[in-house]
């Protein structure tokens, strides 16, 4: 949060870039070396999501949220910051994952709620459980005082299950005075509906970094993929442009490109907060090109990886 608030005083502009874990072993080497490709853009942070599903944030499993969380800023050396979700675990297991990730080296969680798992149906209050991420904001500082870092998601067109926008801005003033240090929003299509968020957060008493979630269109599959998991609308003009080319990767890829430069530019030039999250979905070809538009990636040497096996190794063993 320091660093933010740094750059936001220098008027540098700063990004940072989000990762899935990856479930397998080869997945994990093929990251690790695209989190060093992409650390040479000198990225503010990078984090890592968490999925109680699939990877129940299980130290001891090699591709966990934790493990792989732990890898990025022991052996990478980047800062990193780690998702985490309260929803349907107990007060016990949440402050055990809490430890791991300190113990891991991790300064900053990224605090959720999440959902449930798509066996258990809706979402339910659980009396005496961590029903919301301000729960679980007030845990981590409760627990480990300022050690962490704390960001909250935000969600410019309102959460999916919101009684209302006004109310969704209510609940996340909450978030924010409960400890978080500043908010990563939801991806949005239109700048306007940033810019709008933005300033409903500003009049209610938000004053934190409000930082932007970028997500560059990069194929047909997974955008509706991830327009479903988000409940959001895409812009009738976005499905027109990308409907005549949808079998066309490279196309779509150069048109999501286009699209998002013009997107950040004007995100930018709010000059609010100064800073970009990328939604990078894992890939990188996209938002290397974003950012060298933008003018944003400035290539630094670093230091070779500590180890010299491929993933093909990996892969023959
Ligand atoms: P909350 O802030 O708790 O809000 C959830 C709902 O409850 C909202 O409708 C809100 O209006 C309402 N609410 C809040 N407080 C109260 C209250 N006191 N009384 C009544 N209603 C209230 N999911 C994952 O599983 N893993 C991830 O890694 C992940 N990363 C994400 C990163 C970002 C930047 C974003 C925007 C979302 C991410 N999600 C992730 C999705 C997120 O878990 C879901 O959107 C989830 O449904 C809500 O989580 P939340 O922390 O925003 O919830």
């Amino acid at each position: 949060i320091d660093r933010i608030n740094q750059r936001k005083l220098s008027g540098d502009s700063w990004f940072s870039l989000e990762f899935f874990p990856p479930r397998t072993n080869n997945g994990a080497l093929n990251l690790i070396q695209r989190f060093e490709r992409m650390a040479r853009g000198k990225p503010l942070f990078c984090d890592i999501t968490w999925h109680p599903a699939g990877d129940p944030g299980n130290v001891d499993t090699p591709t966990s949220s934790t493990c792989i969380s732990g890898t990025m800023v022991n052996y990478c050396g980047i800062e990193t910051m780690l998702h985490m979700t309260c929803c349907g675990q107990s007060v016990e297991t949440i402050k055990d994952h809490l430890q791991k990730a300190k113990d891991l080296g991790i300064r900053n969680i990224l605090a959720l709620r999440g959902d449930p798992l798509v066996d258990d149906g809706d979402w339910k209050y659980v009396e005496g459980g961590l029903n919301y991420a301000t729960d679980l904001v007030k845990l981590i500082k409760e627990e480990h005082g300022d050690y962490f870092v704390i960001c909250v998601a935000g969600y410019p067109t309102g959460h999916p299950e919101c009684t209302s926008y006004e109310d969704d801005l209510k609940y996340l003033k909450e978030k924010v005075d409960a400890g978080a240090d500043f908010i990563i929003t939801q991806l949005f299509f239109e700048a306007e509906t940033y810019l709008k968020f933005l300033q409903d957060c500003r009049d209610i008493g938000i004053t934190c970094p409000i930082v932007p979630g970028i997500l560059p269109i990069q194929a047909y599959q997974s955008l509706r993929h991830i327009v479903k998991l988000s409940k959001l609308e895409v812009p009738q003009e976005i499905i027109d442009a990308i409907n005549p080319i949808k079998e066309n990767d490279a196309a779509i890829r150069n048109f999501g490109i286009d699209l998002c430069v013009d997107l950040c530019k004007h995100v930018l030039a709010s000059g609010d907060v100064g800073g970009l999250h990328f939604y990078t979905l894992n890939r990188e070809v996209a938002t290397i090109e974003i950012l060298k538009r933008l003018g944003m990636w400035t290539e630094e040497v670093r230091r070779p990886l500590p180890w010299k096996l491929t993933a093909n190794h990996a892969r023959c063993k």
